[in-house]
């Protein structure tokens, strides 16, 4: 029979009933070290007393009202990004996949009005973009797209990095390139900023619109507000949702005034986006996150959780290859199946995530403590050696 849940996820045995900032507390009231965060969304981890109190106290006096009306959360939220980025205006989606979708949409869009329609989008090989019918046709990739298609036409995708593949494949129907400044599921794959500038001059080369996915770089993980800050340049559309909510469900897509003007009243929409819920908690969290010493601290405590990985490696060479990405967003390259030490990790209390390219992620919140690094670096090793344990079968 099938389960009454629809049996598309591979969930561990774990269930948790409260968290306190870094750490989720199981059944059995055992203690865990969340270095996932939910997949980059609890950034400011688990029971932030600014986001609950941002979150009860808007939920007293209003939930939704639709967008048939002005919604001064949302205002508020939209100018806070605005001042804080390269954008000009912004959309507010529900989930990084939806923000896929206007991100699709708005280049089109754009090329559309032009009176020139070039619906092409070249994306990298290993980017996730997410699960809708356009960001499965958008990554391109067999395990996402079996059996669903046909799939939307107009994507091509081009190997990780390879930008002379990339100069090769535009043609008369391009009209965007979509990336991710460091591949979150492709195994935190980063572009350097040397790549990233010279997409950004190929794209101005061609007339093309450069799309920036950044639902899991962005939002402070990197130690800049945006991954792509680091490069120094300036996307025409960016797509953020994950670490934007703190965990209440909240996307967006963030445009150049430019790359937006095609999309006019009517031309999209949303029931749920940018409700005053949602931008009640998602305005707490942005002013947290965008505050200059915020960010300086995510890149210290970056390096600090970085250097505990390194010494992990250093120490188990036969087990690891090396370490990725940057600020807090961390992976681990394994010789190993990656599956192995996250599940290892259950036991050694400690939370991770698995990626593609036989990465372990780490992503812990964002105001991880000092002590809790090195509690991270601690749990991380006892969690190899109940991985060695459990290869030689005890
Ligand atoms: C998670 C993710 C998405 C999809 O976001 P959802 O909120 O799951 O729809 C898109 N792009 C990237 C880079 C992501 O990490």
């Amino acid at each position: 029979m099938i389960p009454t849940i629809l049996p598309t996820y591979n969930r561990a045995p774990l269930s948790f009933t409260h968290g306190q900032g870094s750490w989720l507390f199981d059944e059995g009231g055992e203690r865990y070290l969340d270095l996932a965060a939910g997949i980059a969304v609890n950034a400011l981890g688990h029971a932030d007393p600014r986001l609950v109190s941002a979150l009860t106290e808007q939920a007293g006096r209003l939930w939704h009202v639709s967008n048939l009306y002005r919604i001064p959360q949302q205002q508020e939220l939209a100018d806070l990004l605005c001042q804080t980025s390269f954008a000009d205006t912004v959309f507010f989606t529900n989930s990084g996949t939806e923000a896929a979708e206007l991100a699709i949409k708005m280049a089109r869009r754009y090329w559309f009005e032009k009176g020139d329609p070039r619906p092409g989008i070249i994306t990298f090989q290993g980017a996730f973009h997410g699960r809708s019918t356009g960001a499965i046709a958008a990554a391109g990739s067999e395990k996402m797209t079996q059996g669903f298609g046909p799939l939307m036409p107009g994507f091509l995708q081009v190997p990780f990095g390879d930008l002379d593949a990339l100069r090769a494949a535009i043609g008369p129907d391009t009209g965007a390139v979509m990336v991710e400044p460091i591949q979150g599921e492709g195994g935190i794959r980063a572009l350097a900023d040397e790549d990233m500038a010279t997409i950004r001059a190929i794209c101005d080369e061609f007339g093309l619109l450069l799309i920036l996915d950044e639902v899991q770089c962005g939002m402070g993980r990197t130690g800049r507000l945006f991954a792509h800050e680091w490069a120094g340049i300036v996307p025409d559309i960016v797509m953020v949702a994950k670490g934007i909510g703190g965990g209440f469900p909240l996307g967006a897509v963030l445009a150049r005034e430019n790359a937006a003007a095609a999309m006019t009243a009517g031309s999209h929409g949303s029931t749920y986006g940018g409700n005053p819920l949602a931008c009640a908690v998602g305005l707490a969290v942005s002013r947290i996150v965008s505050e200059p010493e915020f960010l300086q601290d995510v890149a210290r405590k970056g390096a600090a959780l970085r250097a505990e990985l390194q010494a992990l490696v250093d120490a188990n060479p036969d087990l690891f290859e090396e370490v990725r990405g940057r600020g807090l967003m961390l992976g681990l390259k394994c010789r190993v199946a990656p599956a192995n030490l996250v599940q290892a990790g259950y036991r050694a209390r400690v939370l991770t995530v698995p990626a593609a390219d036989n990465v372990v992620r780490v992503l812990p919140p964002l105001n991880i403590t000092d002590a809790e690094i090195s509690e991270a670096g601690q749990r991380l090793r006892r969690a190899v050696e109940v991985l060695r344990a459990d290869a030689a079968g005890n």
